[in-house]
């Protein structure tokens, strides 16, 4: 529901950042924070890493199932992101907007680059920057999920991912996390505000025109 409780255009709001730049961390956060936001969950050839979940995390597929995916239309966006290929299936986004609710992104700039072509205007996209790339460097370790060729890849490839910050609506710089947390509700609260989101304003203002309404 818009903070005014009125009918409104669901947002897409898109996370993204490098790796172990905190962005799952704050999109968990977001999610539990507020039961009106949706969270995409991608398909992804990647294999499961302790822990996760398939059908909470990602949906676990083989790459024909993926590729048939994409063959059927299937998937809004998909790209390949480090050796795997991710994206995201379109169904549950288009049913979870039609009941009312946004829903968030966990993608990199290329979904945020595909999603933005398909629904302009309905998509915020948000990138999370690390303080340092030393700092990038102790999360990615201190997370102890992958080995550390995985993790030279993932710093290799982290500069590369930096370098599309320009193509975002809004940059934040994850120095602490509760900070960040709160400038990301606030982006999201603000987005719900805006005229264009809120639908239900023309008759909301229509009612308070008419003498004695
Ligand atoms: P990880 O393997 O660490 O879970 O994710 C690697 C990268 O893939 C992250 O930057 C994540 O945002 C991105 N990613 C996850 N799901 C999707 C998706 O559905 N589409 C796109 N384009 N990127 C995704």
């Amino acid at each position: 529901m818009p903070l005014s409780g009125l009918e409104h255009r669901g947002v897409l709001f898109v996370l993204s950042s490098p790796s172990g730049a905190g962005k799952s961390t704050i999109a968990r956060r977001l999610q539990a924070s507020d039961p009106d936001i949706a969270v995409s969950v991608s398909v992804t050839t990647r294999p499961p890493r302790p822990g996760e979940v398939d059908g909470v995390d990602y949906h676990f597929v083989d790459v024909p199932r993926f590729k048939e995916m994409v063959a059927n239309g299937e998937l809004m966006e998909w790209a390949h992101v480090f050796d795997n290929r991710y994206g995201t299936p379109r169904a549950p986004v288009e049913k979870m907007l039609a009941e009312g609710r946004d829903v968030l992104f966990d993608i990199d700039w290329q979904g945020a680059q595909q999603l933005y072509q398909q629904a302009g205007g309905d998509v915020v996209r948000v990138f999370i920057l690390p303080p340092s790339m030393a700092e990038l460097g102790r999360r990615l370790r201190g997370r102890g999920t992958d080995d550390e060729a995985v993790i030279e890849g993932r710093m290799a490839r982290a500069a590369a991912e930096i370098s599309h910050w320009d193509g975002y609506d809004y940059v934040l710089i994850n120095q602490d996390v509760d900070a960040c947390f709160a400038q990301v509700k606030t982006i999201l609260d603000a987005e719900r505000l805006r005229r264009s989101r809120q639908t239900g304003l023309i008759g909301f203002v229509r009612r308070l025109m008419i003498k004695g309404g």
